[in-house]
């Protein structure tokens, strides 16, 4: 992994602020790292004597992020949040922006309270392909214990304030001084300090050794594959009378979607979840597959499927559209399906990156991402659904 910082460009940052918003930049042009709005950052600082947590706003890519991308937030209101014994991610939302000092910045991550709650001036959180990728795999939780015995290491938990609460309790005794970081089992990886470039050096040195174990343990080769003929504008039609609007589509025939896609048993292969917990808004939890030329029977099927899953966990929610965003055809490729163009290519990236994690953590014994329920729950979030219900 790269290190992208210099001396010369940091240079002509002084503030907080500024030099949050340059490592930030950084952080988000490795797309190793955070993808699409993946992963959130802040400084602690200090305005008008008080404390404040200057936190990614949501709706802000790191790799773009400007210093208006930062919501300011009173660090002892969030910290007073993090004490109360429940508190729903909307209430918590909330309340963080309550607690903002400049009520036009925008909402803060859901993750604020836990940046709060590190006791340094500035914290990095990325979505690390190759860290995730080892948690993700069967024997993820004794890897990553090896590779990061200074690390505080979280069983997963969705994110927002059971994560940060969680986060809370586990760390009342602890010396930080002697934790390198923090790595999210399923989810992701957060590196600190009171310096900005020593936090980003820490970042890139801890998913160094994560890369470096992949590279070791699990290589892949791509087997030369000829791709079979499909009716691809067929399939098009289809979803698009499932979905009940028109759709772009994006057809990935490169070496890695080709390998992906030419693997044995694809129904199980293909669909055991996602690289990280918010990849589910984009991508689903699991693709269409297409294993023969029946697509309508097939997409009946996934839609079948999607409706059990939904009624199995969901209370008073609003199911979302059942059909798929993507689908994997057997010696074909994958095929993306997007409202746009744009869509339809941070969905390509999304599901690049997850199909790469899935060959390398089988290689590590078998891909293993989050459960039924985790999945549903992310997927079905208090904070999404609100949108849908406003
Ligand atoms: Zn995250």
């Amino acid at each position: 992994m790269k290190n992208l910082w210099s001396d010369k460009e940091a240079e002509a940052f002084d503030t907080d602020l500024d030099l949050r918003v340059y490592t930030s930049n950084l952080l988000g042009q490795s797309d190793e790292l955070v993808l699409h709005g993946g992963g959130n950052t802040s400084v602690k600082s200090v305005v008008d004597g008080e404390g404040i947590l200057y936190v990614k706003g949501s709706g802000w890519d790191l790799v773009s992020i400007k210093a208006e991308g930062f919501a300011p937030v009173k660090m002892l209101k969030l910290l007073e949040m993090a004490e109360l014994p429940n508190l729903s991610d909307s209430d918590m939302v909330s309340g963080q922006k309550e607690a903002m000092i400049d009520k036009s910045a925008p909402n803060p991550s859901v993750e604020a309270i836990l940046h709060a709650l590190i006791p340094f001036k500035v914290v990095d959180h990325t979505h690390a392909d190759a860290v995730v990728t080892i948690s993700n795999s069967k024997n993820g939780d004794r890897y990553i214990q090896e590779l990061y015995p200074n690390f505080l290491i979280v069983p997963y938990i969705m994110p927002g304030f059971i994560l940060a609460k969680k986060i809370n309790e586990m760390t009342l005794d602890i010396d930080w001084e002697m934790c390198e970081g923090i790595i999210l089992h399923n989810h992701g990886i957060f590196t600190f300090d009171n310096d900005a470039k020593k936090s980003y050096d820490k970042m890139i040195k801890a998913v160094s050794r994560a890369e470096e174990f992949l590279s070791e343990n699990a290589d892949i080769v791509f087997d030369k594959i000829e791709p079979t003929d499909f009716d691809i504008d067929r399939l098009k039609e289809l979803v698009e009378k499932e979905k009940g609007y028109d759709i772009e589509i994006k057809v990935n025939q490169t070496p890695l979607a080709l390998h992906y896609a030419s693997q044995e048993n694809l129904s199980h292969f293909a669909s055991r979840g996602v690289l990280t917990p918010e990849h589910i808004l984009r991508t689903k939890r699991v693709p269409l597959i297409l294993e023969n030329k029946n697509i309508k029977k097939a997409l009946k099927q996934y839609i079948k499927k999607y409706k059990a899953y939904f009624k199995k966990f969901a209370t008073d929610e609003i199911m979302l559209n059942p059909a798929p965003n993507y689908a994997v055809i057997k010696d074909f490729g994958v095929v993306i399906f997007g409202k746009d163009e744009k869509e339809v290519n941070i969905l390509n990236d999304v599901v690049e990156h997850t199909i790469m994690a899935v060959l390398r953590a089988d290689k590590l014994g078998g891909f293993e991402s989050l459960s039924l329920k985790d999945s549903f729950e992310m997927e079905y979030w208090e904070l999404e659904q609100a949108k849908l219900k406003k």
